[in-house]
């Protein structure tokens, strides 16, 4: 099932203790598509000033990522973004953030992005996300993530966009931020019960420590892909989202159950553990299926165990 993503189409300055990258090509909307295009077909939705140029442009269409919903701006700035990680890379300084062409964009999907049957709202202002949902009306499933900032700034608007999707895909400690509850569990099902209309599905990321998957019935945890060296986690969440929505859309007209959810985790951790392997975009754009698919093999080897009862003390 085609899939249609809105979000932040940027360029990032990022330091980390490994090495530093000036105006790379980042955003919320880049890095899911790169990993969802090596499950089916994806169309980008977005606005970009004339700094962004064909270099950039060729990373998604090299992924045969479809870009003619992206909108040039004359004499716009593409969305900036930059930050910094602390030495463990666990924490993360957000140093500048400029919306550039977003503030004004007024989104205008094409025919065939309206018509997809998989929608994610990768992060942006969520006035945005709610205007691309209202167009994507009859998509079969939809997802969305966000961040604090939009929290802080933008709650109202943004609780009402997560009323409109499927699935919540959000940070661990956003998630609790979000809702005031300290304790995730607690924190999610909060989330669910906002609903129905609303998420089913609360994913919720948990950086180098994986991500957990919960619905009113369930509970499902990952951990990340064991890596020794870990040099840029920017787009890490994006990545993961891009593997999970990638593969629920590929399984086509398959019930979306929870096997095939825990699944889709299991392909959203690979692709997210290749993306924090180098700076940016450049691990992902040269990935190849077969990697993705030894990283998931490797992933079921590592988390399997079976149980042995043995007689207890009391
Ligand atoms: P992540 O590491 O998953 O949080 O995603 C990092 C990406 O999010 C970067 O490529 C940034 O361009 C983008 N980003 C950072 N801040 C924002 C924001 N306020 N809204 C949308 N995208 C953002």
């Amino acid at each position: 099932m085609p899939v249609t993503v809105v979000g932040s189409i940027a360029f990032d300055s990022v330091k980390t203790p490994f090495g530093e990258r000036t105006r790379m090509l980042g955003g919320a909307a880049v890095h899911f598509a790169l990993a969802a295009s090596f499950f089916d077909d994806v169309r980008v939705v977005g606005p970009v000033g004339d700094d962004f140029g064909a270099a950039e442009l060729a990373v998604l269409s090299a992924r045969g990522i479809d870009v003619s919903d992206i909108e040039y701006v004359p004499g716009g700035e593409t969305f900036f973004w930059a930050g910094e990680y602390g030495w463990d890379l666990a924490s993360r300084e957000t140093l500048e953030t400029r919306l550039g062409v977003f503030a004004d964009f007024d989104p205008k999907l094409s025919a065939a992005a309206r018509d997809s049957d998989v929608l994610f709202l990768a992060n942006i202002q969520p006035d945005l996300q709610r205007a691309v949902r209202a167009q994507c009306d009859g998509a079969r499933f939809a997802a969305l993530d966000s961040m604090n900032l939009w929290i802080e700034v933008a709650r109202d608007s943004l609780v009402e966009a997560i009323a409109t999707v499927d699935c919540l895909v959000l940070n661990d400690a956003e998630l609790r931020e979000l809702t005031g509850r300290p304790g995730l569990l607690a924190a999610a099902r909060e989330v669910l019960a906002w609903g129905p209309p609303g998420p089913r599905t609360i994913i919720a990321k948990q950086g180098e420590y994986g991500a957990a998957m919960i619905t009113e019935s369930s509970y499902f945890s990952l951990p990340a892909f064991p890596l020794e060296r870990v040099v840029d986690p920017t787009g890490a969440g994006d990545t993961f989202a891009g593997g999970f929505v990638g593969y629920i859309a590929a399984a086509g007209a398959e019930s979306i159950d929870e096997e095939l959810l825990r699944r889709a985790m299991a392909y959203g951790t690979a692709l997210a553990s290749f993306n924090v392997e180098e700076f940016g975009t450049e691990r992902v754009a040269r990935l190849s299926g077969q990697e993705i698919a030894a990283r998931v093999s490797e992933l079921e080897r590592v988390t399997h165990f079976s149980d042995a009862p043995i007689e207890m003390r009391g």
